[in-house]
């Protein structure tokens, strides 16, 4: 209920985006629950960022509204690994993150009573959220718990069967949180869907997996792919998300973006991430074998069951545990410090320093120890 008459009744029901449970952790904490890389902007790059708002930057003026530099450097970056034909930047649009990208797909494919979207849980929240905030209906399919594939005949059923029709389909490459990458069969069956239903692929992990479907963009324009600014670039801060897909596509979403989304820093950072990014993307194989030893310090831990990562988080279950648990092993953690995320039926726990993720197995093995 709500006390105003012009205010969507169906937006009472919904509850605002909570990313870190109890406010802004403290300094002290182990920051492991959303993903980031634990590596801040080095120094040198912070120190160049001020120097450019200081000397080029017009606070009085508003940023550039085109991101003409921003889209040709991201083109080339995509285009880097040796792709034919070349993302052109045409192909591209930047959003204040992937986030604001997400609700101008679900504005361009399904307002109005026009289409339903499709997720298969567990998988990112913000599909689903974003989408009851515009009213749109969520079709949610379930995953085989063994390797978390996608339930194919379940979710060709629900496209089959939805009123409004399914017009996109969301899914992560690898999913967060459950850190698998899309299989042979699930990109055969994305491959099957028809022309009428976008196929939206994140790929927020790109730089951690090395897993791209952007190759068969060329040949599949009902296909766009979003990646991130916000996780192996070390930018979360400054909020810069893209979509790469068919020009047309993005054109659309052109349109739909707020007119200066991006902050000029932002901008500003994303371009010196990109020309940086040899050294900046130096940790994330270092990041990458910091999983694997975490993982393998966790593997044995009686009761708590891990699947295999090909990203930077790890996700677990407690067999036979209920959603209450999960929040309690959260906040008793976080009690003694380490931030990490009860979702999706589990516990999600983001690859931090050596140091943090030391701190991690002792507080998690002494937890799962008094458990019993
Ligand atoms: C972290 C994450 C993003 C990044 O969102 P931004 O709005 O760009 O920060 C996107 N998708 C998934 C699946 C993520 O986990």
């Amino acid at each position: 209920m709500t006390r105003f008459e012009f205010l969507r009744p169906d937006l009472a029901a919904l509850q605002a985006y909570a990313p870190q449970p109890g406010g802004h952790a403290t300094a002290a904490i182990d920051r492991l629950d959303a993903n980031e890389n634990p590596y801040d902007l080095p120094a040198e790059l912070k120190e160049k960022l001020a120097w450019h708002y200081q000397q080029v930057v017009a606070a009085n003026r508003y940023p550039d509204g085109s991101h003409a530099p921003l889209r040709a450097a991201i083109a080339r970056y995509v285009s880097a690994t040796g792709l034919e034909p070349a993302i052109a930047p045409e192909q591209i649009s930047v959003g204040n993150g992937s986030d604001e990208l997400i609700r101008s797909l679900l504005l361009a494919t399904c307002l109005n009573g026009r289409g339903a979207i499709l997720v298969a849980a567990p998988t990112f929240s913000m599909y689903a959220i974003l989408a009851r905030t515009l009213g749109i209906p969520v079709r949610t399919v379930g995953r085989v718990e063994a390797d978390w594939q996608i339930d194919l005949a379940a979710a060709s059923q629900a496209i089959a069967r939805s009123e409004p029709p399914v017009r996109a389909v969301f899914v992560v490459h690898p999913n967060s949180p459950t850190a698998n990458a899309l299989n042979a069969a699930e990109v055969d069956w994305l491959r099957s869907l028809p022309a009428e239903v976008l196929v939206v692929i994140d790929e927020a992990y790109y730089e951690f997996s090395g897993a791209t479907l952007v190759g068969e963009l060329a040949q599949r324009p009902n296909w766009l792919v979003t990646r991130t600014f916000s996780k192996a670039f070390r930018l979360a801060a400054h909020r810069v998300g893209y979509a790469i897909g068919d020009p047309d596509l993005i054109a659309t979403l052109e349109k739909l973006r707020l007119p200066y989304n991006l902050p000029a820093m932002s901008q500003a950072a994303a371009l010196l991430a990109l020309e940086q990014r040899e050294s900046l993307l130096a940790v994330v194989p270092e990041l990458l074998a910091e999983r694997d030893r975490l993982a393998t310090a966790l593997q044995d831990l009686p009761g708590l069951r891990l699947w295999p990562s090909q990203s930077n988080f790890l996700y677990a279950r407690l067999p036979g545990a209920e959603a209450a648990t999960y929040q309690q092993a959260m906040s008793d953690l976080k009690a003694q410090g380490t931030l990490i995320r009860a979702t999706g039926g589990g516990l999600r726990i983001s690859v931090g320093t050596p140091a943090e993720n030391q701190r991690t197995v002792a507080r998690l093995t002494a937890w799962l120890a008094a458990r019993g």
